[in-house]
């Protein structure tokens, strides 16, 4: 717990900090030309491969084809002797199981030489294939722990990487996790499946419009944008909830917060802009293109986005990216809080996923170019995702389903829990166009006269930002921003790989009768859109996605609005969602369900840690410490009445005071009894913690808010909203 003598000396080490550490030499080389430093790259490959091994790994890193096993001891000797010379002792399979972070079991490359020495080895075999005794992760039923064999499988696709950490140097290989029946236990193999299956696709289309032409694939190409909160570390360790729920389960609001508006985009405070400065070399190293930074909406709030990459080094690269944010913090004092809503009152923070398909050879299939109303291509393709995400709204909606992401999808500042598209003015008319049957023009992009002659004309996009959209057209890609911070974003791009995919495909089917025939494909294209448009256009919002109106609007409509993980997380497993997912060879029945439970038992866990951490707060720190006042209070009524002076006022105020007190003791009590319940069966277990624990929870909290606004700051326990969001 916090007192008034470590809030003191919490301040006095930030200061100290600004003046001892923000003083230190700056490191004289420039990291962006370190851009790859720690990555067993192309280049790396090209120099220390023979010329024909080169040749057959780069075709199946390039182009996704299968591994030839023989030249994989070739391939891991290279690897161990570029990462021995670069100070590694070990190497590991690094793997996404379905906890949402990244795992990884090391093993030296030592091996005894029989003479008392040793020599170092890494074959070819050991590079290929791993066995952890991985028991202990979810398997959602798949995998009994007697029978807990699960195998690692190196993905060539993304970067082999050296991981430096404290005093070592691991050689880290992306790999995925599979079952001994063949299951996939992870986040990768299905997102590598899902883009194969799009990819398929995609080439089909290509093909009806005659665009196929050395193309080998199409990727389905990913920039996640991460949001986080960082604090002073010290706020961090002396908070239990943040500590273990990643959360304030309690906090009354600061007077000031976001409302000036004065932190988005503001100066970045230089204890952070050293952070985040210590961070990017080090992904820079990693080879994690990272670009943008700034500070976002919240105080304490910031951003860090990447360039765009295939989806699967993007999903590989997202989870480096959180664990150097979360590595790096404690070395300049701060701790970095992924959690989708750190602090009640406040904007939460999500991951806006970035989408879109491009071949190998360099072509963005969702550019919609100048006329775009002659861009037949470009006009499948678009409605190809319009039809998707009507036909799979809810899927999509489960993908981010989490008990943390439910504090932020459906309060005003993240995009409501409907799922629906913003296109933008330009889009829109084209999209209007085509439901009538023909398109006949673009709408083109203004000039804005800035009224000084001094300032240029700027060239306006054709559509201003919607923020409030959860699906938002942006350019060139499409921005699924429902995804929450701490999340991995695979899943969300397994789900948009594969309905896409089953679009592509039915459109395909259509058109690929007319192919050869530019005036018959033509009339197809058109007719067929026509209908994707009047089928499906009621996905389509480009209005305010906060009010109340579209919440009406959207049910009059028929879209689905799954408020919470609970409501949305069957989609995962109802017969649409089983079948498509089997059809394109993403996940199998037993995958689909098991991932099902999997989240399911995320939730409960979620949920129960956090309400038994409210339990114990409330008890042994909030109820003490308001007994504490209480007795000071008490104790000047009676010196008061002692010394003969008129002391009714603060009577009331002590029978005030007691009253509250006595709320909080019934409200934990309330709590507690909620808690105090259990059901074999899953699912009801979640509803129960979902309409009795969690609003318990709040009646706690709501209680414990109001007397923190009452105790004196000299007794109050915990680190104030004040405090974590404002000292930087
Ligand atoms: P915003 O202005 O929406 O905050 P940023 O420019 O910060 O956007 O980030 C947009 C993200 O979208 C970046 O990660 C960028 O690389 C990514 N992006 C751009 N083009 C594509 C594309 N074709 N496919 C996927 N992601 C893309
Ligand atoms: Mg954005």
């Amino acid at each position: 717990m916090i007192d008034t003598h470590s809030r003191r000396e919490a301040l006095s080490v930030v200061s100290a900090w600004h003046e001892n550490d923000l003083s230190r030499e700056p490191n004289t080389t420039n990291p962006l030309q370190q851009f790859g430093r720690d990555v067993f790259s192309e280049r790396v490959m090209r120099e220390r491969l023979p010329k024909d091994v080169f040749k057959l790994l780069v075709r199946t890193i390039r182009l996704g084809e299968e591994l030839d096993h023989s030249i994989a001891d070739t391939v891991a000797n290279a690897m161990k002797d570029w990462a021995i010379e670069n100070g590694a002792t070990h190497y590991t399979h690094w793997f996404h199981p379905l906890t949402g972070t990244t795992a990884e079991k090391h093993d030296s490359f030592l091996t005894p030489d029989g003479l008392g020495g040793a020599i170092m080895e890494f074959s070819g075999s050991a590079l290929v294939q791993g066995e952890p005794d991985a028991s202990s992760f979810p398997s959602g039923g798949i995998r009994g722990t007697f029978e807990a064999r699960g195998y690692t499988a190196w993905d060539p696709t993304s970067p082999v990487f050296l991981n430096r950490s404290g005093n070592t140097v691991t050689l880290c290989i992306p790999t995925a996790f599979v079952s001994y029946t063949g299951e996939a236990l992870d986040q990768k193999t299905p997102l590598l499946r899902s883009m194969d299956a799009v990819s398929e696709q995609a080439i089909r289309i290509l093909k009806v419009f005659g665009t196929a032409q050395g193309v080998s694939r199409v990727f389905s190409t990913c920039g996640p944008e991460q949001e986080y909160f960082l604090i002073d570390r010290r706020y961090y360790l002396a908070r239990p909830d943040l500590l273990l729920c990643g959360r304030t389960l309690f906090g009354a609001k600061a007077a000031k917060d976001q409302q000036l508006e004065d932190h988005y985009f503001g100066s970045i405070p230089e204890r952070v802009q050293a952070y985040m400065a210590e961070c990017e070399r080090e992904l820079y190293a990693l080879g994690v293109p990272v670009k943008t930074r700034h500070n976002e909406v919240s105080p304490a709030q910031y951003e860090i986005a990447p360039i765009f990459e295939s989806a699967n080094i993007a999903a590989d690269h997202q989870q480096l990216v959180m664990q150097v944010l979360r590595k790096n913090a404690p070395k300049f004092g701060m701790q970095c809080l992924m959690h989708e809503k750190p602090f009640a009152g406040i904007n939460g923070s999500g991951k806006h996923n970035n989408w879109s398909l491009a071949t190998d050879t360099g072509v963005n299939l969702l550019d919609p170019k100048d006329d775009t109303h002659t861009n037949m291509q470009f006009l499948v393709v678009l409605c190809a995702v319009i039809r998707a995400v009507d036909i799979h709204a809810d899927l999509l909606r489960a993908a981010v389903a989490s008990a943390a992401n439910d504090h932020r999808l459906g309060a005003n500042e993240a995009p409501p829990a409907i799922i629906s598209i913003f296109l933008g003015d330009m889009l829109q008319d084209i999209v209007d166009q085509l439901e009538t049957g023909a398109t006949k023009s673009t709408i083109k992009g203004r000039k804005l006269d800035l009224g000084a002659n001094t300032l240029p004309d700027l060239p306006l996009h054709t559509s201003d930002r919607n923020r409030t959209s959860p699906f938002a057209f942006t350019g060139n890609k499409f921005e699924f921003r429902a995804v929450g911070s701490s999340q991995s974003i695979a899943l969300a791009n397994i789900v948009l790989n594969t309905i896409v995919a089953e679009s592509l495909d039915a459109i395909a089917g259509e058109l690929e009768k007319h192919a050869g025939n530019e005036a018959k494909l033509k009339s197809a294209v058109a007719k067929l859109l026509q209908d994707i448009i009047k089928k499906h256009k009621r996905v389509i919002f480009n209005g305010d996605g906060y009010t109340k109106e579209w919440h009406e609007q959207a049910e009059k409509r028929g879209l689905p609005n799954f408020r919470n993980t609970v409501d949305a997380l069957p989609a995962l497993k109802s017969k649409k969602a089983v079948d498509l997912f089997k059809k394109y060879g993403v996940f199998s029945k037993v995958e689909t369900e098991s991932r099902y439970h999997v989240y399911v038992e995320q939730y409960i866990k979620q949920v129960t840690i956090e309400a038994n951490t409210a339990v114990q707060m409330a008890k042994t720190a909030i109820l003490p410490a308001a007994i504490r006042q209480q007795t000071e209070l008490a104790e000047a009524v009676s010196a008061t009445q002692a010394a003969d002076v008129d002391c009714s006022e603060l009577r009331e105020h002590l029978e005030e005071f007691v009253a509250s007190v006595a709320e909080l003791r019934s409200a934990i009590r309330g709590l507690e009894d909620k808690l105090d319940h259990h059901d074999a069966n899953h699912e009801k277990h979640a509803k129960h913690l979902r309409d009795e624990v969690l609003p318990a929870m709040l009646e706690v909290r709501e209680v414990a808010d109001n007397l923190e606004r009452h105790i004196a700051e000299d007794i109050w326990p915990l680190a104030t909203y004040r405090e974590m969001l404002f000292i930087k």
